[in-house]
């Protein structure tokens, strides 16, 4: 039985339980008046891992006594250092190895995944997103759509939650897929959606646009590291995600894509570069382009080695964990904790406190978007002086991510009694 107050004592008995909970000893939290903030904001920069600033000093160590030797002698060789990632980013994304490849930053793979899987031909051209995306990808698709030709205002079709509701229904997606029908080209979400926390049904899209002849991808920036994924099995088409929310490896990170095995060697139009060339004969210069035949053919240009050294330091840490899939039961009870912790503040309080990220397991990962009714900005700057860092976005709503590698219990414990004063 939870008290119907906020005990910090009940929080530490449950950090005690967890056998994950020492992984917080491998990241470095912000400080507030000479204490660790309480830091819920891994949904928008996960923390600096401990073991960034030695994978960093291994490479410049390397560049410094080797110089270009290094491509093939360094401790990781630079030629084939994007290959250190395959077997991680397979786990973290559930895909074959030859299925991931390390390259770029997020919205640049978008556009050459889109490059490949929206090919509008005749009338069939549309795409079908949800409402209030990420606003650079909402770029992405109008500026596809706009290259290739189209009508920016009847190609995108946005999927809105209906009147007086905050989330979008699986039904409506669907519908809308059905409806489109062989009109539509490609179907683009947000695995997660950055601002309420929902979790699409990945499965079921994919299924439905696949029936319609559609191709159909996924942004996984706030599902890859937070949520387990099945892509190969799903038979997405194609997927592409950031490394510095919960993949924890700085800003600006190198991102990640993801393109099933089916499409490796079919004809679908591509963006080349010789990294994405058969490695075996790359360095004969040859001037004809031979593919390597995996995901690797949308790799352009060799690995951003000096930025990538953080994302495979962070990439150990999940798999040291026992991969997203052993951080996942810890997440789940990390959010039921933050959401019943808010929900007695409610209550002591007399506030209003509404939750709008789902409560149901299948649809959310860790965050939870709360809108605190009349109490808006005034009350995130008073958490904000405490030493909790969590995030506001327009118009109303203040998110908050326990991440399972670093947040504790006692830290939603102590945020509940901060918040309960703030309100008070
Ligand atoms: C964080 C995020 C981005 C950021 O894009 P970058 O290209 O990494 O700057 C894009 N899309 C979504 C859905 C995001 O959550």
């Amino acid at each position: 039985m939870q008290s119907p107050t906020i005990s910090i004592s009940e929080a530490k008995k449950l950090d005690l339980k967890d056998s994950l909970s020492s992984f917080r000893d491998k990241f470095i939290f912000p400080q507030h008046d000479g204490e660790n903030a309480l830091y819920f904001t891994g949904n928008s920069l996960g923390l600096q891992p401990k073991s960034a600033l030695d994978a960093i000093r291994t490479e410049l160590d390397d560049w410094r006594d080797l110089g270009v030797e290094g491509h093939f002698r360094a401790r990781n060789p630079w030629m084939h250092y994007h290959e250190l990632f395959s077997e991680h980013l397979a786990q973290i994304v559930g895909a074959k190895p030859s299925e991931v490849v390390a390259m770029n930053a997020l919205t640049v793979n978008l556009h050459l995944l889109l490059i490949s899987f929206y090919n509008p031909q005749g009338s069939r051209r549309k795409i079908i997103c949800e409402a209030k995306a990420f606003p650079s990808d909402r770029y992405a698709l109008l500026s596809q759509i706009n290259f290739h030709g189209g009508n920016p205002d009847t190609d995108l079709i946005e999927i809105s939650p209906r009147e007086g509701e905050e989330l979008i229904r699986l039904e409506d997606i669907i519908s809308a897929i059905n409806e489109v029908g062989e009109e539509l080209a490609t179907v683009m979400i947000g695995g997660v959606n950055y601002y309420t926390g929902q979790l699409h049904n990945i499965g079921e899209i994919t299924k439905a646009a696949h029936k319609m002849g559609a191709m159909c991808g996924f942004d996984l920036a706030h599902a890859a590291g937070n949520i387990p994924l099945n892509l190969h099995d799903m038979e997405v088409d194609f997927a592409c995600w950031c490394s510095y929310k919960y993949l924890n490896s700085g800003p600006g990170a190198v991102g990640g894509a993801f393109v099933h095995e089916k499409h490796h060697n079919s004809d679908l139009p591509r963006l080349e570069g010789w990294w994405g060339h058969d490695k075996e004969t790359r360095f004969k210069m040859d001037p004809d382009y031979i593919s390597m035949g995996t995901a690797e053919s949308w790799q352009m240009s060799n690995a951003p080695v000096l930025n990538m050294a953080v994302h495979l330091a962070s990439l150990e840490i999940f798999k040291e964990a026992g991969g997203v899939g052993e951080l996942r039961e810890r997440a789940l009870r990390l959010t039921d904790y933050l959401e019943a912790t808010v929900k007695k503040v409610a209550a002591l309080t007399g506030t209003h406190l509404e939750i709008i990220t789902p409560s149901n397991h299948e649809e959310r990962g860790c965050q939870l978007s709360m809108v605190a009714h009349g109490r808006g900005r005034e009350l995130f700057d008073h958490l904000s002086e405490n030493g909790v860092i969590i995030d506001w976005r327009d118009p109303a709503v203040i998110r908050m991510a326990p991440v399972p590698l670093y947040n504790s219990f006692e830290d939603i414990a102590r945020f509940g009694l901060i918040l309960q004063d703030a309100l008070n």
